[in-house]
């Protein structure tokens, strides 16, 4: 055999390999103090940003005022104080050395989108001159038009109105992009249709966080806070991802096409030995780590804690929790610049919740919670009576909220990336529950028993409620594998996948715990019709407790067990994509959202008919790329294997080598009549799938019949590659791509 050319694909992942391992490790200029020394976060952190801080400082005094009032009261925004801090926003951009700026907005496609335009206006200086001068107005700020017609609408909008505008979000600050050979100024924006139809995820977030203020004021001042005016929703999103060698992904056409691996073998060791998660982090990761943390703190994004993850090459790193709206914005931006901070050193972040078969998937927690006015935290147990009464009103709230949208819920989450994870090692499960830990449990058990039927101050404490102050501190029950949990002092919802947009998930929770609020204020109302303030309150959370217990659950989320349990219960079982996405053709499931003015129907028909349509687009390019991958890559790597395999057949003499090399042979041809069988049988299913024009039915196809085809081929490519020689196998190996970081 003519060995330079036949291995030519072999020799490109061998030094793909050699470049992962010996990849140098990137510095970067970090921002030094007056003495030339390393200068601290607090002297850089958010220095990119335009925020409400800056515009106090610059701005004049009523034009600030105004902009405080628009925020507060929804009062329109004064063309002169747009003007005012139009102006303000050029002069600080301009000698930041910005010359763009561009209106940053959240398209339904789950990503962000951009358009740009110059801060460049031509002034006539007299007849003939021409001049250039630098210029940014208030409209400019305020208002854009990107050609929506590029952007999915879900059939909002036919085309002779394909008007879509931006319209800027004065309440998350403005931030500059630096890139090697120019700065942007991003104005965050939400995106809408000429009847002011949401077309993005924002503006739905944005309305969520306003229902459950109301709502939940309403419900505060019934329970005794009289004075509570706003209630503001808290988000912590921690950031799941895998990093990748640049060298190993220019292999992989899988992970360019679809962000995960088609194929791949399990490598004998993943994560069994669990021994990566929190262990030390190899060097070149860290420098990638902390140039992508430098980037975020001058964005403004406060990073708290970075960590290996379980999986090899599976990391995290998690904010200080913010505002439910600048902590979306801020998630989305650090997914950007993760993957840009990736590249520079030579790696490719990948956010796809299942980038490798076999080994953990990546989640984005969402710690969630809400605070009062006054900056308490509704559900953090108190210090006094009152306030853990208000704790366990506002607990059984959510309780409630959980328990009559979980289907909502689930379909907050569905994309075919998180359906590989949902359920798998590590992942929750998709059947939505409430994890609440074992001192919440028999404190919530003690209630519905009805011994704190006439609850006073002091028969809270009677029942030992008065050791709830200690819960946060003593606080060590987890359960990894509940999708909906409480952790002390506010609840995380883990089923919400890696690449995704927080803002969906979270505006449904939203409206689903204002709808909750809305509920129980009318409940609570009739009760204190009959009671004195606390009994009354102490009965509607009995109540609830009571009418909410099957959304409870403790055990094991992964065992069969909680399946049958969970039907019994009546719990939604809703395991795919199509599935949960059914829920959102379901008028009662869906009712909420129109009732807290979320989402209209209208808009919730059109994300319907998104999500069906890039459900099918996705896995359509999956399975493009596993019919090309196997006939272009995998087949000649096996013909070849076959040749060899034949030839060194024929240059045997000794009988008992020749007979057990010709088993050796049987297994291998078994498997390659399995991998060209399966090919076929997938390929056909594919072609003929493919014919179908009913979106809704391919979308229930592509699960139920193509899926499992797919599958079954990779199962049968994977067991050849275990077989193949290794210097002919063309794909860059799962313990490759994993591993090599523990080497560079
Ligand atoms: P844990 O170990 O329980 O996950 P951490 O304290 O590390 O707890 O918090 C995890 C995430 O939860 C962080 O992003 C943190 O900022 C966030 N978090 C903490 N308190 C709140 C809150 N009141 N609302 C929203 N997120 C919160
Ligand atoms: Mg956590």
């Amino acid at each position: 055999m003519n060995d330079s050319s036949s291995h030519a694909s072999t020799d490109k992942r061998s030094m793909a390999f050699q470049a992962a391992v010996n990849a140098p490790i990137r510095k970067i200029e970090k921002v030094k103090d007056a003495f030339g020394k390393e200068a601290p976060i607090s002297e850089y952190f958010g220095c990119l940003t335009f925020g409400l801080g800056q515009m106090r400082e610059k701005l004049p005094k009523d034009a600030y005022g105004n902009l405080i009032k628009t925020l507060e009261h929804g009062k329109k925004l004064p063309k002169e104080t747009a003007e005012a801090i139009a102006s303000s926003v050029k002069e600080w951009s301009v000698t930041k050395g910005v010359t763009h700026f561009c209106h940053w907005f959240q398209p339904m496609t789950g990503l962000t989108a951009e358009k740009h335009d110059a801060f460049i206006s031509i002034q006539h200086a007299n007849h003939s001159e021409l001049r250039v001068i630098e210029r940014f107005t208030g409209s400019q700020l305020i208002q854009g038009e990107p050609d929506a017609s590029s952007f999915p609408s879900g059939g909002m909008r036919s085309t002779f109105e394909a008007r879509g505008y931006t319209a800027w979000d004065p309440s998350s600050p403005l931030f500059i992009i630096e890139e090697e050979n120019g700065k942007t100024l991003c104005i965050p924006t939400v995106f809408f249709g000429y009847h002011g139809q949401a077309l993005d995820n924002k503006t739905p977030l944005l309305r969520s966080i306003e229902a459950i203020s109301t709502e939940a004021v309403q419900f505060l001042k019934l329970v005794g806070d009289v004075d509570a005016k706003k209630v503001q929703t808290t988000l912590g999103a921690e950031q799941e991802y895998f990093l990748v060698d640049k060298n190993f992904a220019a292999l992989r056409p899988d992970l360019l096409m679809t962000g995960r691996t088609l194929l791949g073998a399990s490598s004998a060791r993943g994560q069994q030995l669990e021994d990566h998660y929190f262990g030390s982090i190899p060097s070149r990761i860290k420098s990638f780590m902390q140039e992508a943390e430098f980037e975020l703190y001058r964005l403004g994004i406060p990073i708290k804690t970075r960590h290996n993850e379980v999986a090899p090459s599976q990391f995290e790193l998690a904010p200080i929790f913010e505002d439910m709206n600048i902590a979306s914005d801020h998630n989305l931006l650090t997914m950007e610049v993760l993957k840009r901070v990736a590249l520079k050193h030579g790696m490719v972040c990948l956010l796809h919740e299942k980038p490798f078969a076999g080994v953990n998937g990546s989640g984005k927690h969402n710690n969630w919670s809400m605070a009062n006015d006054k900056g308490e935290n509704l559900l953090e147990p108190g210090h006094t009576p009152h306030q853990n009464l208000r704790f366990l009103a506002c607990l059984a709230v959510v309780l409630r909220a959980v328990y009559k949208n979980a289907s909502a819920m689930r379909a907050a989450i569905a994309s075919p990336g998180n359906d590989h994870r949902l359920g798998a090692n590590e992942a929750p499960p998709a059947i939505i529950s409430v994890f609440l830990g074992s001192l919440l449990e028999n404190i919530l058990n003690t209630i519905e028993a009805g011994k704190a039927l006439k609850a006073t101050e002091e028969q809270i404490i009677d029942l030992g409620v008065s050791q709830i102050p200690n819960i946060s501190k003593d606080y060590t029950d987890r359960n990894r594998t509940s999708p909906f949990a409480f952790t002390g002092n506010k609840f995380e919802f883990r089923a919400v996948g890696s690449s995704q947009n927080v803002a969906v998930p979270m505006s449904f929770l939203n409206a689903a715990v204002a709808a909750s609020f809305a509920e129980s204020s009318e409940q609570l109302k009739d009760l204190l019709k009959k009671k004195k303030r606390d009994e009354a309150v102490m009965e509607l959370i009995r109540l609830i407790v009571k009418e909410t217990k099957a959304i409870r659950f403790s055990g094991n989320g992964y065992s069969d067990e909680w399946k049958a349990e969970a039907k019994k219960r009546g719990l939604p079982i809703l395991n795919t994509t199509p599935d949960a996405l059914e829920v959102l053709k379901d008028k009662k499931a869906t009712q909420f959202l129109i009732d807290m003015k979320v989402l209209s129907k209208e808009e919730i028909d059109s994300r319907y008919h998104i999500a069906v349509e890039r459900y099918v687009k996705t896995l359509d390019i999956e399975h493009t790329s596993l019919l090309e991958l196997t006939s272009t890559y995998i087949v000649p790597a096996l013909e070849k294997h076959m040749e060899q395999l034949g030839a060194a057949h024929e240059s045997m003499s000794f009988a008992a080598l020749k007979k057990s090399h010709k088993v050796r042979m049987a297994e291998f041809e078994e498997v390659f009549a399995d991998v060209l069988a399966r090919y076929e049988a997938f390929k056909n299913k594919v072609e003929k799938s493919r014919k179908g024009h009913d979106e809704n039915k391919r979308m229930w196809e592509i699960m139920e019949d193509l899926q499992p085809a797919s599958f079954k081929l990779r199962d049968a490519v994977d067991a050849a590659e275990l077989l193949v020689a290794d210097e002919l196998w063309p794909l860059p190996k799962y313990r490759e791509m994993l591993l090599a970081h523990n080497l560079a």
